[in-house]
Formats: structure tokens, sequence, C-alpha cells
């Protein structure tokens, strides 16, 4: 029989890549906390139409990536391709309102049916934000600014550049999107076949086309920007003088090409991209805006909120490769009637939150072989002897030193020494 395999588009984590994975969202999570933002988890499935009603049916996600399923009961059920939705319907679900303003921090995976490549998997992983209740512009400077600090914490910063763009109040968009229609239908010849459709369905769409044909007629497309009302205008305009007045601003440029890819966005919308070669042709890498009518959308009441994704994936791309581990103290039972004295110290150093492991062996020089493999900074030997004579004897690893001391005294004498890392 071949080997089992993963799925395509997945991944199995183990060893460093689990470590600095789960380092990350440590790092990320308290980043969110300096901001006032407290955990949430949302199911990991949701009634399709969760999706459908709120990414659009003309978005990538719902139009072909989607992973869709109809349970026992014949209910149409959807692994969650982005955290938004999900968050929107628990607040609707759970009446949220009562304690705005909400910042909510998630992660987790996520699903959805790409053609897989670097940067780019089937199950990934996204670090979310949702900044519920405040409609005030200084919301979106900041969301934006704890997206830059969660990057530069993780060094990631000076490989990104930060592009915004608007997408104006719902009149600017109505306006804004007649325009488009006039303008992509006088080239409608020229379009791509998926952008004919978008003409029809979400003419703003074409905007996000990853075909080179479109892209050419959306460079001379008419500007936003030439469309917002003066109240959505005057958000903008506070939100891009507050980034140029901060830590972002020499890396902020404006890009009215961006739309992002999902339907619900209004007023702002931003991206970091990495120009660095590490993610491949996916160089998105942090990106979110402003979302105020989605929740009354969904039924709910009318809600601002703002917030941003990143993938954990291509963060981890980018991030130094270096990972650490605290080395275990190894308590060392040489032969089986030393197991249970041994696994009961074992025990007593981990409940004084030291790192302890235990090893068996009825050959010291092969127990100390097991302790030097898991890396362990001191050796405790225990034997018959020991045990009757209440001295044990510790070996410091590194330098090989050893020391006798009495059993009353040995879990003190093991806190107090220093706890050492290795690089994995
Ligand atoms: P892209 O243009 O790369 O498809 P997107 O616009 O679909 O991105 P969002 O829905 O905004 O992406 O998700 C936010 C972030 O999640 C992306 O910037 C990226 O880092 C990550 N991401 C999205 N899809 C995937 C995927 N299939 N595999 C890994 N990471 C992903
Ligand atoms: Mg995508």
């Amino acid at each position: 029989m071949s080997k089992l395999q993963p799925v395509r588009g997945t991944h199995d984590l183990f060893g460093k890549e689990a470590q600095q994975f789960a380092e990350l969202i440590a790092l990320v999570r308290s980043v969110g906390q300096l901001y006032g933002f407290e955990d949430a988890s949302t199911p990991i499935f949701e009634f399709t139409e969760v999706f459908k009603r709120t990414l659009g049916d003309t978005s990538d996600v719902v139009s072909k990536e989607m992973y869709t399923l109809e349970d026992r009961g014949g209910e149409s059920l959807t692994l969650r391709p982005e955290f938004t939705a999900g968050i929107a319907r628990a607040f609707i679900s759970n009446g949220w309102q009562q304690n705005l303003p909400l910042k909510l921090f998630s992660t987790g995976p996520l699903f959805r049916y790409e053609r897989p490549q670097k940067g780019r998997q089937r199950q990934f992983h996204q670090i979310n934000f949702e900044y519920l209740g405040e409609a005030s512009p200084y919301a979106d400077i900041e969301m934006i600014l704890l997206g830059a600090h969660i990057l530069s914490y993780l060094q990631i910063l000076p490989k990104c550049k930060l592009e915004i763009n608007t997408l104006g109040d719902k009149e600017s968009r109505t306006a804004y999107t007649k325009a488009l229609v006039d303008y992509f239908t006088s080239h409608k010849d020229k379009l791509s076949e998926d952008s004919k459709t978008r003409l029809e369905k979400n003419p703003l769409r074409i905007l996000d086309s990853k075909d080179a044909g479109d892209k050419t007629l959306v460079a001379d497309a008419p500007k936003i920007q030439e469309y917002l009302t003066p109240a959505a205008k005057q958000f903008y305009e506070t939100v891009v003088s507050g980034l140029k007045d901060s830590p972002v601003g020499s890396i902020l440029t404006i890009n009215p090409a961006i739309v992002r890819g999902l339907d619900y966005y209004s007023h702002t919308v931003f991206e970091f991209t990495a120009f660095s070669e590490e993610v491949g042709a996916q160089n998105t890498v942090l990106a979110g805006g402003r979302y105020d009518g989605l929740i009354e959308q969904m039924g709910g009441p009318a809600t601002p909120a703002v917030g941003f994704a990143a993938g954990v994936e291509r963060l981890l791309l980018l991030a130094p490769k270096i990972a650490y581990r605290i080395k275990p103290i190894a308590i060392v039972a040489m032969g089986e009637s030393a197991v249970n004295d041994a696994f009961k110290l074992t025990q007593a150093i981990r409940s004084r939150e030291r790192i302890a492991e235990m090893v068996t062996h009825n050959n010291p020089g092969k127990a100390l072989k097991k302790a030097d493999k898991i890396k362990a900074a001191y050796a405790v030997l225990l034997g018959e002897n020991e045990l009757k004579s209440g001295q044990f004897v510790v070996k410091n690893l590194t330098t090989g030193e050893q020391e006798t001391v009495a059993k009353e005294a040995i879990v003190n004498y093991l806190l107090a020494t220093k706890e050492e890392t290795y690089e994995l």
C-alpha cells in the first residue's frame, strides 16, 4: 500500500515549524492586548448563507473557493473561508450590541478551494482583528497602526509597503459604479470573460481582477477619489493625514485599484504587501478595511466596524527563522526500581513551573545519552544506591560538572539553576 498522503493544499506542522507557529500567534495576541483586544472564537463551519450573503456572489471566494457540504440533516454548511462573516453572525446571534465597542481577536484554520502554491493553501490560518462599534476615522488609523505594530514585532515591516484606498459611502459608490459601468461598457470587447460577468453583477470587482488585459483597462479607469461625497472625502482625508503623520507615513501609497476581494467593505481599505521574493507571487500579507454596512445587511443593528486579517503561513515565510526552546531537567531512573521516585521528582519540578522529563535506562551511560537527546541542561541520577543513601548526583550536561545533593534539598537546588535555551 502506498503511504497515506495529506489532502492537497493541507500541511502537517511539526517540530521547529510548529513551535514558530505557536510563538507567532502568542506574540500577535500580546500586541493586540496593548490595543485592548480580547479573544473571540466562532465555529469552524456556518450555514452556507452566512458567507454567501456577506462576501457576495461574484467574489472569488463565493464563486469558486468555498468548501460546501450538505450534512446528514440536509443543511448546507460551509467551512469558514474567513473570519468576519462568522463574527458578524455571532454579533447578531448573541446580541453583542449591548457590549459595544468591542475589540476581538480570532485565530484558527480557514478553508478555500484554491490552486496550492507557495503561500497559498487550501487549509490556511489567519490572525484576525475586528473593532466593532466605532465610526471614527481614528479607528481606521488605529487598526492600520496595529497591523504595522504586529509586522514590526515580527521583523516583517521593513519588507512591506502599505497601500490604501477608499470605497467611500453608499452614495459615493453608486456614483462611482455608474462611471465605471460607462467606462468598461465602452471597452467591453477587451474585458476577460469573468469581468464581463462582473460588469453585469458587480463592476467594482473588475478593479480587483488579476487578468493582464483587465489590468491595462483598470489603469485608465475613473478613480473613486473623484466621486466621493463631502462626508466620505473628509473621512478619507482624515485617515490619510493621520497615517502620513505616523510611523507608517514613509511606506504609505494611495492605490485606487485596491477594492479588496469581498463585497462588504466601505470607506478605508488597505493592504500591507511584501516586495520580498520569499512569499512568491502571493504578496498580500495583511489586509482589511471598514465594513459599516455588513451587520445591518445581515439583519442586525447598524454597526460601524473596521478589521483586518493576515495569513499566518505568509507571515512565517517572511519572519526570521529562529525558534528557541527551554532545556528540560532530566530525571534519570537507572533501573526499574528507581522509576517511581524519579517520576514523583519529575512531577514535583513541573508543579513548580520548571520543565522536567523522566528518562529511563538500566545502563547509566545510555541513560545520559537519552538525557542529551532531549537537550536536557541537567541530569539527576537516581539508582538503587542513591535512593538508599538519600544523596543524588546532579550533572550539569553543558559543563560536565557534578554535585551531590541531598534528597530533601533537590527540588530547591534545581529550581535555583538558571534556565537555558537551545535553538531549534
Ligand atoms: P489573495 O489575493 O492572496 O488571494 P485575498 O484577497 O483572497 O488574498 P483575504 O481574503 O483578504 O485574501 O485574506 C487575508 C490574508 O489571508 C491574505 O492576505 C493572505 O495572507 C491570507 N490568505 C488568503 N488566502 C490564502 C490561502 N489560500 N492560503 C494562505 N493564505 C491565504
Ligand atoms: Mg484570494
